[in-house]
């Protein structure tokens, strides 16, 4: 990583001074920590990524059982059952689910089974009782059953050596379902990394508090939160910061011991009052960089005592986009998930949305399904400090750098905000 490379004051920006978004991803990338993997009891590894595949030690079903609750039969006693000239069979024992004794039958005679229960010894059906007629003693079955009928057969569902959930996968409750099933009560997980997020700004109050004149409540700082907890890390509120070297100086030093990652918002780009790449300088080393992006130009990346540092501009869409694009694929690396990109899909623009030259734009839309096509609404102004368009969007439009008009009607990838 470069060292600081200054944070003066830029009024235009050229095309050659901008990062692009795939070279300060990979530069973030390169910084992150990869947490050994710990093992879990299944009922505490939901939501994480499993580290390794988890493959089957056993069958499923372990042995031949019952479908059905009704008689378990030899097929060939029935070959001639019909309506009107039912097979009669006498009942020799009832087996149910759970039962260590499994009965045998001959030919000639039928066992009252329950569904899950082992298929009696000799048996090679089960007729559903619904079907059949008769009192506990002597049955009537009045059609007949190929062999195998109402029959769950050894290792239909599972076999030795079979994957159950693959490595880079994020356990869901599906997958919790199989595993307990198959007996995989211990998992081996990525933990969740744990990142610190803090607000940098004079202007900052704490969201329950009531701005004074000039000030304006923190809103990154949950935002960031919920979005880390969202992308399956643990977020730490290291609360708001003044800009003010030794405030931050204290913030930084202070979380760096319980944080695998530091998220900061605010101080990002040429204000005065932007103190942040400065600090993390003195303590560590420190880009700043100008993402050919739109919102989100300004970004920090830096590292300190081995703790990668990402600093995020304050407008609050910027800072949501920016983690959508930066810092949610480095949560998901980080955890070894095999999807470390959200889903995409390409959708009809319906309104004209337009692009500076020579930047990537990601614009809030709105997207609907309809007659086999999605289509993308633009949520409204896309200034970056509109937060009431953020809540409304369920996918990011992007449009590409040599892009500055995507027309009504035309198509255009958008990044889904849900997965
Ligand atoms: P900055 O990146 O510090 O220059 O801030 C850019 C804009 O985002 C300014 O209007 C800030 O007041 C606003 N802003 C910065 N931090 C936050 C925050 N935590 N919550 C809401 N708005 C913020
Ligand atoms: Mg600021």
């Amino acid at each position: 990583m470069s060292g600081f490379v200054g944070h003066g004051r830029h009024d235009v920006v050229t095309a050659d001074e901008l990062t692009s978004v795939e070279d300060h991803l990979a530069a973030l990338i390169d910084l992150l920590p990869r947490p050994d993997p710990i093992v879990l009891r299944l009922q505490d590894a939901m939501g994480l990524v499993l580290a390794e595949t988890v493959t089957s030690h056993v069958s499923l079903p372990s042995f031949p059982n019952s479908a059905m609750d009704g008689y378990a039969v030899v097929a060939a006693d029935l070959a001639g059952a019909a309506v009107d000239d039912p097979v009669h069979l006498p009942v020799i024992g009832e087996v149910v689910a759970g039962s260590a004794e499994v009965p045998s039958i001959t030919p000639g005679r039928c066992v009252r089974i329950m569904t899950g229960a082992p298929l009696p010894v000799g048996a090679d059906a089960v007729v559903p009782v619904e079907t059949t007629s008769g009192d506990r003693g002597q049955i009537a079955f009045h059609r007949a059953y190929e062999a195998g009928a109402n029959v769950r057969c050894v290792g239909e569902d599972l076999t030795p050596g079979q994957p159950l959930v693959a490595a880079g996968r994020r356990i869901t409750p599906a997958d919790v379902a199989l595993l307990a099933n198959a007996g995989e009560t211990r998992v081996p997980c990525n933990p969740p990394p744990r990142v610190v997020v803090l607000s940098t700004g004079d202007e900052l109050v704490p969201a329950d508090d009531a701005p004074g004149p000039g000030m304006i409540r923190d809103g990154n700082g949950p935002m960031l939160a919920a979005l880390v907890r969202q992308a399956g890390g643990t977020p730490f509120s290291g609360g708001i910061v003044r800009d003010d070297r030794k405030a931050l100086m204290y913030a930084l030093d202070s979380n760096l011991g319980h944080a695998d990652l530091v998220v900061c918002s605010g101080g990002a780009s040429a204000g005065t009052r932007d103190v942040l790449p400065d600090v993390i300088g003195a303590l560590g080393e420190v880009t700043t960089a100008k993402v050919a992006m739109q919102p989100g130009m300004p970004q920090i990346l830096g590292r300190i005592r081995d703790v990668p540092i990402v600093g995020l501009p304050g407008n609050p869409v910027s800072a949501f986009v920016s983690f959508e694009v930066f810092v949610r694929p480095a949560l998901r690396t980080m955890q070894g998930r095999r999807d470390v990109a959200r889903p995409r899909v390409r959708a009809v623009a319906v309104a004209s949305m337009t692009s500076p030259p020579g930047k990537r734009s990601y614009l809030r839309v709105r997207l609907a399904h309809s007659d086999g096509r999605w289509t993308a609404a633009p949520t409204g102004a896309q200034g970056s400090h509109m937060v009431s368009s953020i809540a409304l969007a369920d996918g990011l439009a992007i449009v590409p750098e040599d892009v500055t008009e995507v027309p009504a009607g035309s198509q255009v990838d958008v990044q889904l905000l849900v997965d």
